[in-house]
């Protein structure tokens, strides 16, 4: 294995490569090599909370290690701006929004601003990945950039509210390509569109192993009852995440299981501004039933996610709409069968009956943890085949190996063909 150029000494390879094989870790450095020393810079607006947030904390350090010049950047706003962007994210989703042109007006300062803050960087970089439409517009303050840049859509738009959809894509038109997560969200674009699904990383503290003594501590802590059974959902306290409805497949499901408990453990993003009206809607809905724990968690409390996704029976994200659902991910990696919204990412993770069950209504997800409760051993052979459909599908390691090659693809200036293997 070669030497990185950029030392990044803290990415375990070796830890991968006993995970997902030598040959994926062969492929990436095979992938990497042309673009070695190359500047790749990730531009996003929130450094803690959600899902973006969450994989490039992983993917940049990763990348370098690979010998790539990697960097993450976060854009800054004041509180209007993220009212517009939060109005964006409902309407891209398929809410129908009013947004005030003064507000738009802010959303393109705020971008012209952050424009200027990050314009060495950016002018520097070979590579450019613009993350949701939050920073979308900053392309339009580089008309003669030298890099690609690349616009990487992490939300479900399969049926967005098209007067907004149609103002964004003014911006998201002038970049090289754009990703989006699966082929229902694919809009037409004049430039190469590609399909990436995100990753988890299995060696980050919200999925590497854990003792038994430091879960059993982190239930304490919590005030967890270890006797009875738990059913969990962790998400930002976001209408689409469906909170309420969990809590109303609880209590349908607690009829035939008194033993039942409830994990709502949420927190919130620092460019979502609705989060703290969606946690009062479910303490609402949870009326003070003392086996339902609604847990507000700090954003870096990656091990307490994952002892309770590692103790969980059953997890629910019952969303009904999802970009990807990474909590999704992080539960089948844990071995948990997961019960779904039948929607966006979560079609593409929870296979009906294989690795979970899909579901439309909270009666739905009452029935399938009813029977899952009373079906130990299809729960863990769901949990089972979860685990290796990650493995193969959603790691890290495959995420990187399919933005390396787009990368590579746009660098070819050829979109039909790319060179992936060089003969020495
Ligand atoms: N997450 C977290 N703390 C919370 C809620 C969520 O660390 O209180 C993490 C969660 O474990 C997952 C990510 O944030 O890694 C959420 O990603 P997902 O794709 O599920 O949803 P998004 O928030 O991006 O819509």
């Amino acid at each position: 294995m070669e030497e990185s150029v950029v030392s990044q000494p803290d990415v375990a390879l070796a830890e991968y490569e006993r995970i997902v094989g030598s040959e994926v870790i062969e492929q990436l450095f095979q992938l990497a090599k042309p673009l070695r020393g190359k500047r790749i810079v990730h531009v996003n607006s929130t450094r803690t909370g959600g899902g973006v947030a969450e994989i490039l904390t992983k993917m940049v350090p990763f990348t370098r290690a690979l010998g790539i010049d990697a960097s993450w950047e976060v854009i800054a706003g004041r509180n209007e701006f993220y009212q517009c962007t939060k109005s964006f994210h409902n309407a891209l989703q398929g809410n129908h929004v009013t947004i005030p042109t003064a507000q738009l007006k802010v959303f393109e300062e705020v971008n012209a601003i952050n424009a200027e803050l990050l314009r060495p960087v950016l002018n520097d970089a070979d590579v450019v990945i613009i993350h949701d439409p939050q920073p979308a517009p900053l392309i339009t303050q580089f008309p003669n950039r030298r890099g690609r840049w690349i616009w990487r859509c992490h939300i479900d738009v399969s049926k967005p509210y098209r007067h907004v959809w149609q103002y964004l894509r003014v911006f998201i038109s002038k970049y090289d390509a754009s990703v989006f997560s699966l082929a229902a969200f694919a809009q037409p674009m004049p430039h190469p569109v590609c399909l990436i699904a995100p990753s988890i990383d299995p060696l980050s503290a919200k999925n590497a192993e854990l003792s038994a003594e430091e879960i059993n501590g982190i239930h304490r802590q919590l005030g967890l009852d270890p006797a009875r059974r738990t059913i969990l959902q962790v998400s930002r306290f976001d209408r689409f995440k469906d909170p309420v409805g969990v809590v109303e497949a609880y209590r349908l499901a607690k009829r035939f299981a008194p033993d039942l408990q409830l994990i709502l453990a949420g927190g919130g993003a620092t460019d979502d501004p609705e989060g703290a009206a969606v946690l009062n809607e479910v303490h609402t809905a949870a009326a003070e039933d003392p086996d339902i724990h609604v847990l507000e968690l700090p954003a870096d409390a990656h091990r307490t996610i994952n002892a309770l996704q590692r103790t969980a029976d059953i997890v629910l994200q019952k969303s009904t709409r999802e970009g990807f659902g990474l909590t999704v991910t992080e539960a089948l990696w844990k071995g948990k069968p997961v019960i779904g919204g039948n929607t966006g990412g979560i079609r593409l993770q929870v296979i009906d009956h294989h690795t979970g069950f899909l579901v439309n209504t909270p009666e739905g997800a009452a029935h399938r943890i009813r029977y899952l409760l009373h079906h130990r051993d299809k729960a863990e052979e769901m949990g089972r085949k979860g685990r290796e459909f990650v493995r193969v599908n959603f790691l890290l390691t495959r995420h990187l190996c399919d933005y390396l090659s787009l990368i590579l693809l746009l660098e070819s200036g050829d979109s039909n063909r790319v060179e992936l293997r060089r003969i020495a």
